[in-house]
């Protein structure tokens, strides 16, 4: 298993992973009582029985020793899956949605993910940590158990990477964030605004890539979703909680995102550019994808793309079909 990088779009996809063909299902592994030998990275409360919990995923993508040891192979670039991914247990209780759990619990998740951000950002090793979650029929998800995901990477997402170099040169041309600039408009026109609580705005994007698209947004400009303190999870998972159960009634399930900035330990080689303004410039947001019924096409974040099988072997593979006539 290793990364490479598209030289075109730059960037990274694991290649050689074997996917997620053999996880433990049954009896279901996120359900209390059923740690068995599984490390807890993170419980809350961290006492008594746990109302979210953090173990790491039992078929990674990344593993956590090593160095990501860049090298060239001709004119491509390569690392080794140096990497962290974790499984963050959102609730207890089997059957249910975050959704409906009280508004207190949505805040406690809130909360974890910002400890987990917070703390693998404390490894110069990972230039990004994301936080992301399938949930419901043909969301993709590996288990109904209520889950999200934790993935700490030696490279920045593509799809944050457009991002951060659309603010920036947002920023540059006009010295506004372009993100605020979205906030006021859609807040004056009030055409795509679905719901706000206190200082957050969950709104449908101008561009929406999938019917019922949902952006939620804090109005304060601010980078980091995990800045200790900055962030009012209450309003924030009240806010969130309504917009899932909207949701609900026009989706099957949905994919949500959180879109944080890279970790600043690394300014150097790619990202050195985006340092000078990334505190003005890029804004963090949680991005909701619903899975909507029938005939309409999802779209599977992944935040990072994954292949099991080499293009070495799958060009020889084709090579040795007969390509007839
Ligand atoms: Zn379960
Ligand atoms: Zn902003
Ligand atoms: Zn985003």
């Amino acid at each position: 298993m290793e990364l490479r990088k598209d030289p075109i779009t730059r960037s990274w996809v694991v290649v050689g992973h074997s996917g997620y063909a053999e996880l433990p299902a049954d009896p279901c592994p996120l359900c209390p009582g059923n740690e068995g030998d599984t490390r807890t990275i993170l419980q809350l409360p961290a006492q008594g029985a746990w109302q979210v919990r953090v173990l790491p995923h039992f078929r990674p993508l990344y593993h956590i020793e090593g160095e990501p040891g860049r090298s060239a192979e001709g004119i491509y670039d390569r690392m080794s899956g140096v990497g962290a991914h974790e499984i963050l247990v959102d609730t207890p209780n089997h059957g249910h949605w975050v959704a409906d759990e009280p508004d207190e619990h949505v805040e406690v998740v809130l909360e974890a993910y910002a400890r987990r951000i917070a703390d693998l950002k404390g490894d110069p090793r990972f230039k990004y940590v994301a936080v992301f979650k399938n949930r419901g029929a043909n969301s993709g998800e590996e288990w109904t158990h209520s889950h999200s995901q934790i993935a700490a990477t030696t490279f920045v997402p593509r799809r944050v990477l457009y991002e951060l170099r659309a603010a920036r040169d947002w920023f540059h041309e006009r010295d506004r964030c372009v993100f605020c600039d979205i906030l006021r408009q859609e807040e004056k026109q009030k055409k795509r605004v679905v719901d706000s609580q206190g200082d957050y705005l969950a709104f449908c994007p101008y561009a929406s890539r999938v019917p019922f698209e949902t952006w939620i947004m804090p109005r304060r400009h601010a980078h980091l979703f995990e800045a200790p303190g900055a962030e009012d999870f209450h309003a924030l998972g009240e806010l969130l909680a309504r917009v899932v159960r909207r949701l609900r009634s026009v989706a099957h399930g949905y994919h949500l995102v959180v879109h944080t900035a890279p970790n600043s330990l690394q300014t150097k080689g790619e990202l050195s550019d985006y340092w000078k303004s990334i505190a003005e410039d890029y804004h963090w947001h949680i991005e909701i994808l619903p899975v909507v019924p029938t005939g309409e096409k999802s779209y599977v974040i992944k935040e990072v793309y994954f292949n099991a099988l080499l293009p070495e072997q799958a060009a020889e593979l084709l090579r040795q079909v007969d390509p007839g006539r």
